[in-house]
C-alpha cells in the first residue's frame, strides 16, 4: 500500500482510526475516499462513479447533491450558526421542526426532544423511561427488551440494546438490565415445519413467558425497530407487531419504535410503526430526518410519557439531561428544508411506487445458487447469502461471502453493505425505475462473478 506515499490514502494509513473496520486490514487494503456525489450516485478519488445503494448509512433520502440543504445550512451559519434549548432558550429552526414532526408522526406523539445521533437519542430513552419510572415509584421497573441482532446504537446503553455479538464482545456490554429476544425472522428461525402463524405465537408466547418469569414490574420497555436493519434486514412475520403491542399494554410496558432508519417513508408508508399497524409510546428518528447532511435525532413521546416526566421535572427543578448540541440550528434548519423536500417531491410515495419492480427484480435472485433468501419491504431489502440452499448453512469464515459480493459489486460500481451474511440494499428515496433495473444488473453481475470465485 505504498503506491501513493504522499497521497490521502497514505495519509489515512497513517493516522486515522476507522469505525466498524479491521484496522490492520485497513493498514494493506487503504480507505475507499469518496470526494462528490450526485443524485444517487458518489464518486471516488479516481473519478470512478458508485450508486450509493445503502444511501450512505441508510439515510440520504434526498440524493447526495441536494443544493437546498446547502442554502439553508449557509443562510443558518450567517443568521444564527449555533443557540442551545437548555433553560428555556429556543430558536426557530428547532421550535419549526419539532412542529413539523408532530404534524408528520403518528396521533398523539406531541413531544420532541433532540440528540445528535440515533445512540444518544436511545440513550435519552433510556434515561427518560428510568426517570418516569422513578416518578411514579415504581423503582424496580427498569429493564429493557429487545432482540437478537436487533441494532439501537453503540454507546454504553444504546450498545447493550443492540444484540450484534460485534457490539458487545469485549465492550463489557450489555451494561444495564436487558433481555434480548428471539429475532423475527421467519425463514432463519422457524423451527421445522413450522408455519409463520406458529413461528408469530411462539415468539409472543416467549414475550409473554419473559414478562411472566421477570415479572411486569421489572420491565420498563420494549423496544425495536420495525424492520430490522443493520442486523441484515429482517421483516417480521405476519401479526408480529400487533401482538407485542398487546401484550406490552396489558403489562404496562412502554412500547418504543426505532424509526431511526425505517422513519420517513423507507417501507413505502410514513412511519414504520404505521405499515405494521402498531402505536408506540415512544419513537425515536434520524438519518433520513436530515438525509445525513447534519447529525440529528428526535426522540417523540406520548402525551402520557411527556405529562409525567414534565411534573417529575416541576418537583426536581430541572430534566438534568441535553447535550450542547441538542436542536443545533444549522441541523434543525436542514432537518425541516429535508422534510420539505420529501413532501414536495413526494419521495415516500416514490418509495411505495418503486417497491414492487425494486423488490420483484431482487426477488429473482432467489434462484441464484448463493442466494438463500431474498427480503423486503418498501426500498430496503436483504439478500442472504448460503453455501447450501437446503440446509441454509452459511459460508465459512462467517459473512465472508457477503463481504465478496459487496466488493464485488462495488468493483462493479454498486455500493451495497454487507452484515453478516447479508447484503443489505437501501437507496436514496429519490430512485428512477431506471435506477432500479441498473442495481439489479450490477449486483447480479457481483454474484455471478462471486460464484465464479467461489468454485
Ligand atoms: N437505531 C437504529 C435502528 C439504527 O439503525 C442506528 C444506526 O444505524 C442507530 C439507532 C444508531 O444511530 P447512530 O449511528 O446515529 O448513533
Amino acid at each position: 500500500m505504498n503506491e501513493r506515499p504522499n497521497s490521502l490514502h497514505a495519509s489515512d494509513i497513517a493516522h486515522s482510526m476507522h469505525p466498524y473496520t479491521n484496522m490492520r486490514a485497513h493498514e494493506e487494503k487503504g480507505p475507499m475516499i469518496m470526494t462528490r456525489g450526485d443524485g444517487i450516485r458518489v464518486y471516488d478519488i479516481d473519478g470512478k462513479e458508485y450508486i450509493e445503494a445503502l444511501a450512505g448509512l441508510w439515510s440520504v433520502a434526498v440524493g447526495f447533491s441536494e443544493t437546498r440543504l446547502a442554502d439553508v445550512a449557509y443562510e443558518q451559519l450567517k443568521k444564527l450558526p449555533y443557540y442551545h434549548s437548555f433553560a428555556h432558550k429556543a430558536h426557530e429552526p428547532s421550535i419549526r421542526l419539532a412542529e413539523k414532526l408532530v404534524e408528520m408522526t403518528p396521533e398523539g406523539l406531541n413531544r420532541v426532544f433532540f440528540t445528535n445521533s440515533g445512540s444518544e437519542a436511545n440513550d435519552t430513552v433510556i434515561k427518560m423511561v428510568w426517570f418516569l419510572n422513578n416518578a411514579l415509584g415504581r423503582t424496580g421497573k427498569k429493564k429493557f427488551l429487545s432482540r437478537n441482532k436487533a441494532y439501537h446504537g453503540i454507546t454504553i446503553a444504546s450498545g447493550s440494546l443492540t444484540g450484534l455479538p460485534a457490539n458487545h464482545k469485549d465492550f463489557d456490554l450489555p451494561a444495564i438490565p436487558v433481555t434480548h429476544l428471539t429475532t423475527p425472522h421467519y425463514w432463519r428461525f422457524a423451527n421445522e415445519g413450522e408455519t409463520e402463524a406458529e413461528f408469530t405465537a411462539r415468539l409472543l408466547k416467549e414475550l409473554e413467558d419473559t414478562i411472566e418469569a421477570e415479572g411486569a414490574d421489572t420491565i420498563a420497555a420494549f423496544i425495536g425497530e420495525p424492520v430490522m436493519g443493520a442486523g441484515g434486514v429482517m421483516v417480521p412475520p405476519e401479526g408480529y407487531w400487533p401482538g407485542v403491542a398487546e401484550i406490552c399494554r396489558k403489562n404496562d410496558i412502554l412500547l418504543v419504535s426505532d424509526e431511526v432508519i425505517n422513519g420517513f417513508g423507507r417501507l413505502g408508508t410514513p412511519f414504520g410503526c404505521e405499515k405494521f399497524g402498531f402505536t408506540p409510546d415512544i419513537l425515536v428518528t434520524s438519518k433520513q430526518l436530515t438525509s445525513s447532511y447534519m447529525p440529528l435525532a428526535a426522540i417523540m413521546v406520548s402525551d402520557e410519557v411527556y405529562n409525567t416526566i414534565a411534573d417529575h421535572t416541576a418537583k426536581l427543578g430541572t430534566f438534568g439531561h441535553g447535550f450542547t448540541g441538542s436542536g443545533h440550528p444549522v441541523a434543525c434548519a436542514v432537518g425541516l428544508e429535508n422534510l420539505n423536500i420529501i413532501e414536495e417531491q413526494d419521495l415516500m410515495g416514490n418509495a411505495a411506487r418503486l417497491e414492487k419492480p425494486f423488490q420483484d427484480g431482487l426477488r429473482k435472485f432467489a434462484d441464484h445458487p448463493l442466494v438463500g433468501e431474498v427480503r423486503g419491504v418498501g426500498l430496503i431489502a436483504g439478500v442472504e447469502l448460503v453455501k447450501d440452499k437446503a440446509t441454509k448453512e452459511a459460508f465459512a469464515p462467517a459473512g465472508s461471502m457477503a463481504a465478496k459480493v459487496a466488493a464485488l459489486a462495488a468493483e462493479e460500481g454498486l455500493i451495497c453493505r454487507n452484515v453478516y451474511e447479508t447484503v443489505a440494499l437501501c437507496p436514496p428515496l429519490i430512485l428512477t425505475e431506471a435506477d432500479v433495473t441498473e442495481i439489479h444488473a450490477r449486483l447480479g453481475r457481483a454474484l455471478d462473478r462471486a460464484l465464479e470465485w467461489a468454485k
